[in-house]
């Protein structure tokens, strides 16, 4: 049987949702530990997290990930038990094979097999490991990487290992994403009998005209890399439940996804400015989960590109498309940041599964990308 094949069933049987690692990290320790690496158990609040590094000069390629995985759903609904991996029709099937520990297991591997074939290369190869990327992500990346700054280890290139192929493997990489940022509004108004209107200060009738403007408003075209930034309403509450009485607020709440023609400041300002212009009396707050990231070019990039060409025969498609990842804590240290790995296809649903073939040919992908970047 295939090493990764080997791997992956070995973390799949381990039932890892958020942030409950299960022992994913311990196997993969192991396995690094026999290479070399030095090995940091970096565990914050409830979450485990995983640093290991092989090397302590520069340039350093961190290859990155996380075990853990999101809730089943209905298990009957599932043609297998989700954490007993199952072998059927050319396929593997597991709660999280594609989401990402198929990844992971390919990553490993193909270190095993760069490290084994190239005693000397060049620079520096790490894990960064979390066990929460699908829960708030508080204690995971984001701390690790708060960790490494502080211990003036800086990342050169970061191959993120998450399911990014479309149809066939490789066809798609992510070399950003864009950031998110929501708003908490209150529109304050005055309650009041809807029989005495003059009485009262209504927030929704205050409220119509602006909430039409932001919904219609182009805020750009997007570029080269990113589709135009949108603005979408998720919730609007008002009302006592009572047909005579006029609300006293108004509470609604928004989600940006934005590119990189915009920063958080300038968004923000964008609201103010329309709930000032409108002579609003309001109340608001933001919640900031990401910025916006791009590796536009570079060494990382180039390599990834070729070796897709190589190995798979076609050309990859760069997209910063989807919600955000784990990237966002990676990039804005200045590390090039790319993500690559396994069909996209059945992550957070039931019957998850991937081709057993791409596992073995994710590894062999990995492992030339080591090669181009720590190979003289
Ligand atoms: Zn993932």
């Amino acid at each position: 049987m295939s090493m990764t094949l080997d791997l992956a069933i070995d973390l799949i049987s381990r039932p890892s949702i958020t942030p409950d690692d299960q022992g994913c990290q311990e196997v993969i320790a192991r396995r690094l530990q026999t290479l070399g690496f030095e090995i940091q158990h970096l565990r914050f609040g409830q979450v485990d997290n995983l640093w290991a590094r092989c090397g302590h000069t520069a340039p350093l390629l961190v290859l990155a990930g996380h075990t853990d995985v999101v809730p089943v759903g209905p298990v009957e609904a599932w043609q297998f038990p989700p954490f007993t991996p199952t072998l059927h029709q050319g396929n593997l099937y597991g709660r999280g094979i594609a989401d990402m520990k198929g990844g992971l297991a390919a990553m490993v591997t193909a270190c095993e097999r760069f490290l084994q074939a190239n005693t000397q290369h060049k620079g520096s190869l790490a894990f960064l490991i979390t066990s929460d990327e699908e829960g708030l992500a508080v204690d995971g990346t984001a701390k690790v990487v708060d960790y490494l700054q502080q211990q003036g280890q800086s990342i050169e290139w970061c191959l993120l290992g998450e399911p990014a192929s479309v149809d066939k493997l490789g066809d798609q990489i992510k070399n950003g994403r864009r950031g998110s940022l929501t708003g908490i509004l209150t529109i304050l108004g005055r309650q009041g009998h809807a029989a005495y209107p003059h009485l009262a200060d209504n927030p929704i009738h205050r409220f119509a005209p602006l909430l039409q403007e932001l919904c219609q408003h182009t805020w750009d075209q997007g570029n080269a890399f990113f589709p135009p930034t949108t603005f979408q309403v998720v919730n609007v509450q008002a009302g006592t439940g009572a047909d005579n009485v006029i609300p006293g607020q108004l509470e609604v709440i928004f989600n940006f996804r934005y590119n990189t023609e915009f920063t958080v400041a300038d968004l923000q300002q964008a609201v103010i400015q329309r709930l000032k212009a409108h002579h609003l009396q309001y109340e608001l707050s933001w919640r900031h989960s990401g910025h916006p990231f791009l590796t536009a070019q570079g060494q990382l990039l180039e390599a990834v590109r070729l070796v897709i060409k190589e190995v798979c025969g076609y050309e990859t498609a760069l997209s910063t498309g989807g919600g955000t990842s784990d990237g966002r804590f990676i990039a804005p240290t200045g590390a090039q940041v790319i993500e690559l790995g396994l069909l996209n296809r059945t992550i957070h649903q039931v019957n998850e599964c991937v081709n057993i073939e791409d596992l073995d040919k994710l590894s062999v992908l990995y492992e030339r990308i080591l090669e181009r970047l720590l190979l003289e």
